[in-house]
C-alpha cells in the first residue's frame, strides 16, 4: 500500500515536470516562431525596396543598352553622339549620360559646352566599375565622387560594341540623393532605419550619413564585415550610437549592394512581446468562449443525467413497491391455503371454529393491506384543494378512534388554539387519513395508561399539528426509514401508514417532522399552509 503510494507520488511528479518541460519548450518555440515573423516581416519590407531599385536599374539598363548600339555611338564621335546622350539624359531622368572610350577617356556628356570648366565627369572615379564593364558585362557602380569631389553618385555603366570588341563605355550617372528619396518612400518604425550600402562598405543611404561621411577605412571595413555574411541577420553594437541593433538586411538583383535596417534589439523584443500579448488575449477569449460552450453542454448533459436518473429511481421504486406487495400479501394468502388443505384432508372431522377465525383475520389482513395501497396510491392524483378547519377535523378523526383510546386507558388531550385560526388549504379526505395513521401510530405506540396529546398552533403561514404520544420512542436509524414503503417495525405492521402520509402531505406543499426522546416520547410534526382568511368551512 505504502509501496504503491509512493510509486503513485513519483509517477505524477515525473508526469507533472515532462509536462512542464514541454509546456516551456511550447513557449519557446512560439516565442522563436514570432521572432522569426518580426525577422520575415521586415525582410518583406526590405525585398519591397530592394525591388523597385532593380526596377530602376534595370530601366536605365535596358535604355543605355539601346543607346550603345546605336551607330552615332558606337562610332566613338563626340559631335555625333551628344544629341542622343542629351536626349537620352532626360529621357532616363538623370543628371549625366557619358561616352567614354575604352582607355577611359571622355568623348562626350551633357556638360554645357560653354561652360569654362571642364566637365567633372571627364575622370573616371569609380575605376575598377568601369575595368569590370570593359570585359563585356553591364554594371551599376558603387558610390562614386565627382572630379569636385563634392557630389556623391551611382553610374549605370553599359559596355559600347565595335566590330567584336568593346571599344567603349556608355555610364548613366544619378545622384545618391536620388536613390535616398526612392528608399525613404517606406515608412518606418520609430527607431527604426533603412540604408543602403555598396559593394566596398560605402554608404550610399543613410539617415546620419552626413555624420560619418566620409567613413574611416576600418568603419567601412566592419560594415562589410558583418554584411558580408549569409544569414542575413547580424547583432552587433552600432558604430554609430552604440546601441544594441539588430540588422536585417538582403541584396540587389543588378549590384553588390546591400539593402539593410537596424532595430534596436529592445525594440526588437518588445515587438514579439506584444504580439505575445495579443495572441494571449485572443487565445484567454477563445478559452473563455469554449469554456462557456462546455458550460451549457455540460450543464445541458447534466439535466439530461438527472432525468435519466429519475426515471430509474422511479423504476426501481415501482420494483420495490411490487416486490412489497407481493411479499406481504403471499404470506397470509400461504396461511389461508395451509388451512384450507387441512380442511380438505380431514373432510370427515368438523373444521374448528379457530381455523375459520384465522382465515377470517388473514383476510382481513389482506384487505387492509389492499386498503392501505390505495391510500398510498391515491395521493398520485392532484388533491382537492379546499379551506379546512382543522380543529373539526382533528374532532371528527378522534371521534372515530375515541374506543381505542378507552381499552388501552389511554389519556387524551387535544390542544387547539383559543383564536379561531384554524383553517389550511388541502383536501379533506386525504388530510383525515394523515391524522389517523398517525393517530393510530401513537395509540399502538404508547403504553397502556400513557398519553396522547395533539396540539395545533400557527406559525407564519403554515398550521403546525403535533401528535406526540408517550412510549420507547423511535432510534436515529429507524427514524432515518420512516416513511419508506413497507417499513414496520410491528408484527403485524403494514409499513404504508406513513408512507400514505409523507405523499399527502408533500403533496398539499407541506412537511412531515419527526422527533423522538428514547424511552420517552415521540412527536410528529406535520406542517400545511394555513388558509389565513376565515372563510366557508366545507368540512364534511
Ligand atoms: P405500520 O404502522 O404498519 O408499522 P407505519 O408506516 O405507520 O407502518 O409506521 C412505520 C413504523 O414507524 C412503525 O412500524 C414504527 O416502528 C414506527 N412508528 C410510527 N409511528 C410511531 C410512533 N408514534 N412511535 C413509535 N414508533 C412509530
Ligand atoms: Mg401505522
Amino acid at each position: 500500500m505504502l509501496l504503491s503510494k509512493q510509486r503513485n507520488k513519483w509517477t505524477m511528479t515525473i508526469a507533472g515536470t515532462v509536462l512542464l518541460v514541454m509546456i516551456m519548450i511550447l513557449i519557446l518555440n512560439y516565442f522563436k516562431y514570432q521572432y522569426q515573423a518580426v525577422v520575415t516581416s521586415e525582410r518583406e519590407r526590405l525585398t519591397d525596396i530592394a525591388d523597385y531599385l532593380d526596377m530602376r536599374f534595370n530601366a536605365y539598363l535596358v535604355g543605355l543598352n539601346l543607346l550603345a548600339g546605336h551607330n552615332d555611338i558606337r562610332y566613338l564621335e563626340a559631335d555625333r553622339a551628344r544629341p542622343d546622350l542629351l536626349a537620352a539624359a532626360k529621357a532616363l531622368d538623370v543628371v549625366n549620360v557619358a561616352l567614354y572610350d575604352y582607355k577611359g577617356k571622355l568623348i562626350s556628356d551633357c556638360w554645357p559646352l560653354t561652360a569654362q570648366v571642364e566637365s567633372p565627369f571627364s575622370k573616371i572615379c569609380a575605376k575598377n566599375d568601369f575595368y569590370s564593364v570593359l570585359t563585356g558585362g553591364a554594371n551599376v557602380s558603387g558610390r562614386m565622387l565627382d572630379s569636385s569631389q563634392e557630389n556623391a553618385y551611382v553610374s549605370v555603366q553599359v559596355p559600347v560594341l565595335g566590330e567584336n570588341q568593346v571599344t567603349g563605355v556608355l555610364a548613366a550617372y544619378i545622384p545618391i540623393s536620388d536613390i535616398s528619396l526612392a528608399v525613404t518612400r517606406e515608412v518606418m518604425p520609430e527607431r527604426q532605419y533603412v540604408f543602403v550600402m555598396d559593394g566596398s562598405g560605402q554608404f550610399i543611404h543613410h539617415p546620419r550619413l552626413s555624420e560619418f561621411f566620409p567613413e574611416s577605412k576600418s568603419f567601412k571595413l566592419r560594415m562589410n564585415e558583418l554584411l558580408f555574411q549569409k544569414k542575413g541577420i547580424v547583432e552587433t553594437s552600432s558604430p554609430i550610437d552604440g546601441v544594441d541593433k539588430m540588422i536585417i538586411y538582403t541584396g540587389l538583383n543588378n549590384t553588390q549592394w546591400r539593402i539593410g535596417t537596424a532595430i534596436p534589439v529592445s525594440d526588437m523584443y518588445a515587438r514579439v512581446f506584444n504580439k505575445a500579448l495579443e495572441d494571449a488575449k485572443n487565445f484567454l477569449l477563445l478559452i473563455m468562449c469554449l469554456g462557456l460552450l462546455y458550460g451549457v453542454w455540460y450543464q445541458a448533459r447534466r439535466h439530461e443525467q438527472e432525468r435519466e436518473q429519475l426515471k430509474l429511481e422511479r423504476m426501481m421504486c415501482v420494483n420495490q413497491l411490487a416486490a412489497g406487495i407481493a411479499h406481504e400479501i403471499r404470506n397470509p394468502l400461504t396461511s389461508i391455503q395451509g388451512f384450507i388443505q387441512l380442511m380438505l384432508k380431514r373432510s370427515d372431522k368438523p373444521v374448528p371454529q379457530e381455523h375459520f377465525k384465522i382465515i377470517l383475520s388473514e383476510i382481513g389482513r389482506i384487505d387492509s393491506l389492499i386498503s392501505e395501497f390505495q391510500m398510498l396510491a391515491r395521493p398520485l392524483k392532484d388533491p382537492l384543494i379546499e379551506k379546512v378547519d382543522i380543529c373539526k377535523l382533528l374532532n371528527d378523526v378522534l371521534l372515530l378512534m375515541k374506543g381505542q383510546f378507552y381499552d388501552k386507558t389511554i389519556a387524551l388531550d387535544l390542544q387547539l388554539p383559543s383564536t379561531g385560526c384554524c383553517f389550511v388549504l388541502g383536501d379533506i379526505g386525504q388530510l383525515k387519513q394523515v391524522f389517523i395513521n398517525l393517530v393510530k401510530n401513537a395509540l399502538e405506540a404508547v403504553p397502556v395508561g400513557g398519553n396522547v396529546t395533539i396540539m395545533v398552533a400557527c406559525q407564519q403561514d403554515m398550521m403546525a399539528i403535533t401528535v406526540e404520544n408517550d412510549g420507547e420512542g423511535i432510534p436515529l436509524e429507524i427514524i432515518e426509514k420512516l416513511g419508506t414503503p413497507f417499513f414496520t417495525t410491528k408484527a403485524n405492521g403494514t409499513g404504508l401508514g406513513l408512507s400514505v402520509c409523507y405523499s399527502i402531505v408533500q403533496n398539499h406543499g407541506g412537511k412531515i417532522m419527526v422527533s423522538s426522546t428514547l424511552g420517552k416520547k415521540t412527536v410528529f410534526t406535520v406542517l400545511l399552509p394555513a388558509a389565513l382568511e376565515q372563510g366557508m368551512v366545507q368540512n364534511k
